[in-house]
């Protein structure tokens, strides 16, 4: 593990961050946990609760880490098939034997219905991570490993039915670009969503909030990771990444149409979504 100075810190240039997340990769899970004492797990789950997908969709989750956003997007498109499959069997009562047991190997044959997800990230020890917790938990179809820049997104235009973000784009250094690159690689029709830390609104929850940031979260790091540094950049990223209003701006610039936001625990993290319409 390399040390990252304070002051390459403050910069925030690709390469620092590339070091923050290399550093962090082996206990991103644990203090995740422990740093939103395991409320991220809500958060993420809202995101995908969210975007709903059906059975056939095709996402790309950029910075994508170790893999959670793409997780809950497989046990999502897991169930919605099943549910199916078991509505069909109720409303259908005097279908054959033949057609249910077709019908059942057809859902057991293919239980995502030819949905896929691409983990994006630009680092590999965040993909090697995720790839090794994928084997632990048992994911493998329908689950693929890009290394690549959310800013040059190495896939062709008009790919992905969503395009989802979490947690990443504070750490890209280019938003304006990043966006482009989400809306270029969106078929017609596609959604943008993005769960990232936002600002909240709420003075007193503002006080605490701050607090515990400041003051909890780099000594978690350097008890739990090793890495005080590391931690205290993640928190100052969070502080200087655009409000909920400003970030909907950016993503109207792109391009995106029907832009709007929903806040979760009073801001401290936003989910924005938007159309390429
Ligand atoms: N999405 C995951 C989650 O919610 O648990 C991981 C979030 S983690 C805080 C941020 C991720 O963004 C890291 O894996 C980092 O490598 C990745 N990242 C930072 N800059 C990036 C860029 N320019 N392109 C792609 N990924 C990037």
């Amino acid at each position: 593990k390399r040390r990252v100075s304070g002051k390459a810190l403050a910069n925030g240039s690709v390469g620092v961050i590339y070091q923050v997340f290399e550093n962090v990769a082996e206990k991103y899970d644990v203090m995740n946990d422990s740093m939103s004492l395991g409320i991220h797990r809500v958060w993420k789950d809202i995101l995908v609760h969210k975007m709903n997908p059906s059975p056939g969709t095709l996402l790309v989750d950029v910075a994508g880490g170790t893999g959670d956003i793409a997780f809950r997007f497989l046990n999502y498109v897991r169930s919605v098939r099943e549910r199916q499959l078991q509505q069909k069997l109720r409303h259908h009562q005097n279908l054959s034997w033949q057609e249910i047991s077709k019908s059942y190997q057809e859902e057991k044959s293919n239980p995502l219905g030819d949905s896929q997800v691409v983990v994006c990230d630009i680092n590999k020890e965040m993909l090697k991570a995720g790839k090794k917790r994928a084997q632990h938990l048992g994911y493998s179809e329908g689950l693929s490993w890009v290394l690549g820049n959310a800013e040059e997104l190495p896939f062709d235009d008009d790919k992905f039915d969503v395009y989802t973000i979490a947690f990443g784009i504070r750490n890209v250094t280019r938003i304006d670009l990043a966006l482009q690159e989400a809306y270029r690689v969106l078929k017609p029709g596609g959604r943008f969503l993005c769960l990232e830390f936002s600002h909240v609104s709420n003075p007193l929850l503002s006080r605490l909030y701050d607090l515990y940031s400041f003051q909890v979260i780099p000594v978690l790091g350097e008890v739990i990771a090793g890495d005080w540094k590391s931690y205290q950049y993640l928190v100052e990223s969070i502080r200087r990444f655009p409000p909920q209003e400003e970030l909907k701006a950016m993503i109207e610039d792109a391009g995106f149409l029907k832009v709007d936001y929903q806040n979760l625990n009073s801001g401290i993290v936003a989910i924005h979504s938007g159309f390429k319409l």
